[in-house]
C-alpha cells in the first residue's frame, strides 16, 4: 500500500479499485508518463482462501472484511422482506465475490447504448473488445463432451492473449447435461456462440477461472504494479472537490478528493488532469450525491451545497434479482445438498486442496436465454411490446430502489 506524503499530486485519480477501477488505472499506466493514484475503500485480500477459492463465494457473502453488506428497505411487493445485495469492499471489487460467469451481452444492449447517443457503441465495434479482455482456455475432452460445448462453442471466435483468464474448470455433473436436453426437447436449441450476442436457449458459459489452478480469476489479473501507479487501500474517498467553473465551458471540473485514511485521518488529494468515479453501480451515484452532483431537492434536504442539479442520479437502478426455484432431485441422483454433510465438505475441501478439481474448482452453472414466450411458445411482438409499454408507463414500485449499508464507514 502506498503512503502518501502531504500535498501530493497526481495525474489522475481513479476512485474504486474494482473491476473498472483496476482495468482503468492499469491502461492509463501502461505508457508510464502518467500518474495515477487507485484509492479502495477496503483491503488488499487477493491471497485470502476464500477469494481464491471460486466454489466458497457465498461464504463470503455477509462477511464485513470483504462485503459491504447491503440490505433493502423492506420491499412492499416481497411481504415487506429486506433483500441482501452484496458488494466487494477490497482490492478487485465486486469480481472477489462474484459468480465468475463469463455472460456475453446481447447485441441489443451495444444498439441500446448506441442509441442513447454513445456513438460508435455497437455490435460490430464492441467484438474486439470482447475477445481483447480475456484468454480462453479449451476444456479437456470428457468436460467439453459433459457440457456438449462442441455444439455452439467456436474456439477460433474466443480471446488469445487477454489478461481475464477464461476457462470451463472440471467441476460438472449430469446436470448440466440434462439442462441442455430439457432445453433442446423443448424446441430451444441454438448452435450460435454466446459470444456472438444472439444466443437462445441453453448452454454453459465459461468462468473467469485459471486454468492451471481453478483459482478465481480476480480483476486483480490488470497490472498496477508500476512505479507511476500508487494504491491506496482501506481509505474511502468521502468527496470529489470541484471548482466552480473552469473557464473554458463554464461547467465545475473536478480537481481532487477528499480522503478518510489510516485512523481517520481527512486529507486533501489534487489531481491534475481527471477523477474517475468508478465506484461501482452503488457507490459511484451516492458519492456523486455527497459531493454536489444530484437532484437540487434533495441535496438541500440534506444540507449538500448544490455543484450540479441533475436529478437522475442516484434514481432508478435497475438490476437482475435472483428468484431461485428448487426441484426435488430425482432418485439417485445426487444433488449440492450433499455438501450439507460435514464429512462429504472435508472430503471436497482436500480434494481441491490436492488436485484442484471438484465442485470447489468452479460454479457449475448452465444458463439459458429465453424470449418472452406463451402457450405456443412464442409471444406475438404486440404481445411483446404491450408487456414492455406497460412497465415502462407504470409508476416506480414505491420502496423498490432503497438500499442501506448495514455497516457504512462513511
Ligand atoms: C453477488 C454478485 C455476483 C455477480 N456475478 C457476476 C458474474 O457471475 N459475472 C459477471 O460478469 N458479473 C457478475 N457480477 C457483477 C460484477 O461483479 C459487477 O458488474 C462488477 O464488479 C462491477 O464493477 P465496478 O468496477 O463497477 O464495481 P466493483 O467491482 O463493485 O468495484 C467498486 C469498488 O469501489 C470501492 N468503493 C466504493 N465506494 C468507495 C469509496 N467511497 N472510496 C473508495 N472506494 C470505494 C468498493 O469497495 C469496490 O472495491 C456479480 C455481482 C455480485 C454482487
Amino acid at each position: 500500500m502506498t503512503q502518501l506524503s502531504s500535498n501530493e499530486e497526481f495525474d489522475y485519480i481513479v476512485i474504486g479499485a474494482g473491476i473498472g477501477g483496476l482495468v482503468v488505472a492499469s491502461r492509463l499506466g501502461e505508457d508510464g508518463t502518467k500518474s495515477i493514484l487507485l484509492i479502495e475503500a477496503g483491503p488488499d485480500l487477493k491471497e485470502d482462501p476464500r477469494i481464491k477459492t471460486p466454489g466458497l463465494v457465498t461464504t463470503l457473502f455477509g462477511d464485513e472484511k470483504i462485503d459491504w453488506n447491503f440490505i433493502s428497505e423492506p420491499q412492499l411487493h416481497a411481504n415487506g422482506r429486506q433483500i441482501t445485495q452484496p458488494r466487494g469492499r477490497v482490492v478487485g471489487g465486486s469480481s472477489s465475490l462474484n459468480f465468475s460467469m463469463i455472460m456475453y451481452p446481447s447485441c441489443h444492449d451495444f444498439e441500446a447504448w448506441g442509441e442513447l447517443g454513445n456513438k460508435g457503441w455497437n455490435t460490430e465495434n464492441m467484438a474486439p473488445y470482447l475477445r481483447k479482455f480475456h484468454k480462453y482456455t479449451a476444456p479437456d475432452h470428457a468436460v467439453a463432451e459433459q457440457l456438449g460445448l462442441h455444439s455452439y462453442l467456436d474456439p477460433s471466435q474466443q480471446g488469445r492473449s487477454g489478461p481475464v483468464p477464461v476457462c470451463f474448470p472440471a467441476t460438472y455433473g449430469t446436470f448440466n447435461r440434462a439442462w441442455d436436453e430439457t432445453f433442446a426437447k423443448l424446441g430451444w436449441q441454438d448452435t450460435r456462440d454466446p459470444i456472438g450476442g444472439a444466443k437462445l436457449g441453453a448452454f454453459t458459459c465459461p468462468l473467469s477461472v485459471h486454468p492451471e489452478n481453478s483459482t478465481r480469476g480476480l480483476a486483480t489479473v490488470y497490472p498496477i504494479d508500476r512505479p507511476n501507479i500508487s494504491l491506496l487501500t482501506e481509505t474511502v474517498v468521502e468527496r470529489i472537490l470541484f471548482t466552480a467553473g473552469d473557464g473554458s465551458n463554464g461547467r465545475p471540473t473536478a480537481t481532487g478528493v477528499q480522503i478518510n485514511g489510516e485512523r481517520g485521518q481527512r486529507k486533501v488529494i489534487l489531481a491534475r488532469k481527471e477523477v474517475i468515479l468508478s465506484a461501482g453501480s452503488l457507490h459511484s451515484p451516492q458519492l456523486l450525491e455527497i459531493s454536489g452532483i444530484g437532484g437540487a431537492k434533495l441535496l438541500k434536504k440534506h444540507g449538500i451545497p448544490v455543484v450540479v442539479n441533475l436529478p437522475g442520479v442516484g434514481e432508478n437502478l435497475q438490476d437482475h434479482c435472483i428468484s431461485s426455484i428448487s426441484y426435488k432431485v430425482a432418485e439417485g441422483q445426487v444433488s449440492g445438498d450433499i455438501m450439507r454433510d460435514p464429512q462429504v465438505a472435508q472430503s471436497v475441501m482436500e480434494l481441491y486442496q490436492k488436485t484442484k478439481t471438484g465442485p470447489l474448482a468452479g460454479l457449475p452453472i448452465s444458463v439459458a436465454f429465453l424470449p418472452l414466450v406463451d402457450g405456443s411458445k412464442r409471444a406475438s411482438t404486440e404481445d411483446r411490446r404491450h408487456i414492455i409499454d406497460t412497465h415502462l408507463t407504470s409508476a416506480p414500485m414505491e420502496n423498490s430502489g432503497t438500499f442501506s449499508a448495514q455497516q457504512n464507514p462513511n
